[in-house]
């Protein structure tokens, strides 16, 4: 079967099934490594990414080549998106975790500027504000307020619930409010316990920070 030639694709930036602003492009990290660096001003509150592609449970999660873990992000309880195989990796897949990012989630899986970003900044989010998995993380990102060892549990501090406030994923939101005044959870999975999977042992994750979400 003859194929179409490749044409040159007016939106390269694009994964085919994630979005992510033009106004920055896959980058050389200066933790190492690839991230995500703005080419031009973001101004605070702008749409600069929405997280999308193969939907997977936690158990499909660490079924994975350990390669691959480290792509993916929570955004719901037991459930996560990102790629699956090599192929399926997008660029928004490369931005890397920081304790003091400048960009945020909205809801579950959109991305937005947390203050004005200036040309050449790497575009970083904070993974506990989206991922309650059980993880640990030695994090050393350089920001003054780093907190070195993260954990899926991070959420649960009061300090970081009110550092950022308005950022966190949804489903966590919805947690909190459940631990402080008891309102029942929504959307949980079927057969899925959300106390019971919150609070077991945690397991070291094998990657570092550098391998995006
Ligand atoms: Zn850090």
């Amino acid at each position: 079967m003859k194929r179409l030639p490749r044409m040159p694709s007016p939106v390269l930036q694009c994964g085919p099934h994630s979005y992510l602003t033009p106004k920055a492009r896959l980058g050389s990290s200066r933790l190492g490594g690839k991230g995500l660096i703005a080419v031009a001003p973001i101004p605070r509150h702008e749409l600069v990414a929405i997280w999308g592609n193969r939907v997977m449970t936690t158990a499909q999660l660490w079924a994975l080549p350990a390669h691959l873990r480290d792509y993916p992000v929570q955004i719901w309880y037991d459930m996560f998106i990102g790629p699956m195989r090599d192929e399926e990796i997008e660029p928004v897949d490369y931005m890397n975790h920081s304790c003091e990012p400048n960009c945020g989630v909205r809801g579950s899986v959109v991305i937005v500027a947390r203050r004005d970003i200036a040309p050449g900044e790497e575009l970083t989010f904070d993974y506990g504000t989206t991922d309650t998995d059980r993880w640990v993380l030695e994090c050393a990102c350089g920001a003054p307020t780093c907190r070195g060892r993260m954990t899926g549990q991070d959420w649960r501090d009061a300090a970081f619930q009110a550092r950022h406030a308005g950022y966190l994923s949804l489903y966590i939101e919805e947690l909190i409010a459940h631990e402080r005044q008891g309102r029942p959870l929504i959307g949980l999975p079927p057969h899925w316990s959300a106390p019971e999977r919150l609070r077991g042992p945690r397991p070291q994750r094998p990657e570092t920070q550098q391998s995006g979400g």
